[in-house]
């Protein structure tokens, strides 16, 4: 194991990419940048979390900022309860921790969206504790590298890795290491192809020897993403366009948005959309006219959203299933924080719009 950890450190040394956070010791924007390349690319994230280092510096800034702030300058990234708890996990660390980040794990895991990634991430990276990490490219790795065939799905396979991921940071540099194992899942051992004849652990490696690395890590099949039918309008009423808030728990929490709602079995869409907008704002429309349909796809629902213009006479508002509302003009609903899927929507919306006044 000693002589597998020296090849992994030499080759990450000489071959990592380069990325922003690695140029930095600072707890703070190494806990950032992990935070945000959970499910997001390394070229997705580095405008992000060079627009979020400037616009919050520190733990303390990031703490007392406005949430809508905060939400803005992650909108687009998705998943934004990642947003949200890190606010809530600066506030924690503001208050108990003079604004610095604990440096053990165990300690990184008490704070809000802190999970034992994360914590192995920071503890290890930023204060050089032998602490493991373990996402999807660590799993893969060491799956071939120490030949283990079980699903990865099962808990006590994922506890195997982890106890593995363990004993190798167990040694000198283990926020290398970690990151190195990262770094040979993201460039050689991918998925598909590995490139075993590049790998420094190759002599070492089961599934290279066996000749199964594709084959590896095993999974059972997921269950297909649901799919979904919805409706959202631009409502307008005397110039001024609705945009509702969502609640802050659940998908898209916090977001603004076009009111609307998920179709039920065998409604048209414009039957739906008086029927959502009724329940859910109180509002009756009229002179409805669909401007067209967004495909997204969320981790578990591929959604189609058939997007609306309405008028509306009605001023009294009945949220139910929203948080707040405002009446704004309708280009100034781009200006909240919104999610892709509203973006793909309004920009629908403005597309038609300038059609139709050509
Ligand atoms: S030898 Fe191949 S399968 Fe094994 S760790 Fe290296 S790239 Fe992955």
């Amino acid at each position: 194991m000693r002589l597998a950890r020296k090849r992994l450190l030499e080759w990450y040394r000489a071959n990592k990419r380069a990325m922003p956070w690695r140029e930095t010791r600072d707890p703070y924007a190494i806990w950032i940048s992990e935070a945000m390349l959970q499910q997001t690319r390394v070229e997705t994230v580095i405008p992000y979390w060079e627009r979020f280092l400037s616009r919050f510096p520190d733990v303390h800034a990031l703490a007392i900022a406005n949430p809508d702030d905060v939400l803005g300058v992650w909108a687009g990234l998705g998943y934004y309860s990642r947003a949200r708890n890190l606010q809530a996990a600066a506030r924690v660390i503001d208050q108990n921790y003079g604004g610095k980040l604990p440096d053990d794990a165990e300690t990184l895991q008490t704070l809000p969206g802190i999970g034992r990634y994360t914590a192995g991430a920071v503890a290890s990276i930023a204060f050089d504790r032998p602490e493991p990490v373990l996402d999807g490219n660590v799993k893969r790795v060491l799956a071939r590298l120490l030949g283990i065939r079980a699903d990865i799905g099962l808990p006590a396979t994922v506890e195997r890795l982890w106890q593995e991921a363990g004993a190798l940071a167990r040694g000198p540099h283990p926020g290398d290491l970690n990151q190195a194992l990262m770094e040979l899942g993201a460039t050689l051992c991918t998925p598909r192809a590995p490139r075993c004849e590049s790998c420094p652990v190759s002599q070492f490696c089961d599934a290279s020897k066996k000749g199964d690395a594709e084959s590896l890590p095993i999974k059972a099949r997921k269950k297909p993403a649901r799919k979904v039918e919805a409706v959202a309008a631009l409502v307008v009423r005397r110039g001024k366009a609705l945009a509702v808030r969502r609640p802050s728990r659940g998908l898209l929490g916090g977001l603004w948005d076009l009111p609307g709602g998920d179709l039920v079995t065998g409604e048209t869409p414009r039957a739906g959309l008086t029927r959502a907008l009724r329940e859910r704002t109180g509002l009756e429309i009229s002179r409805a006219s669909a401007i067209g349909i967004v495909e997204h796809v969320f981790t578990h629902r591929k959604l189609t959203l058939h997007v609306y213009r309405a008028n509306t006479s009605t001023d009294r508002i009945r949220l139910d299933g929203f948080e707040g509302h405002k009446w704004l003009a309708p280009r100034a609903i781009a200006d909240l924080p919104h999610a892709n899927v509203t973006a793909k929507a309004l920009d629908l919306l403005i597309s038609s719009t300038a059609r139709s006044s050509n």
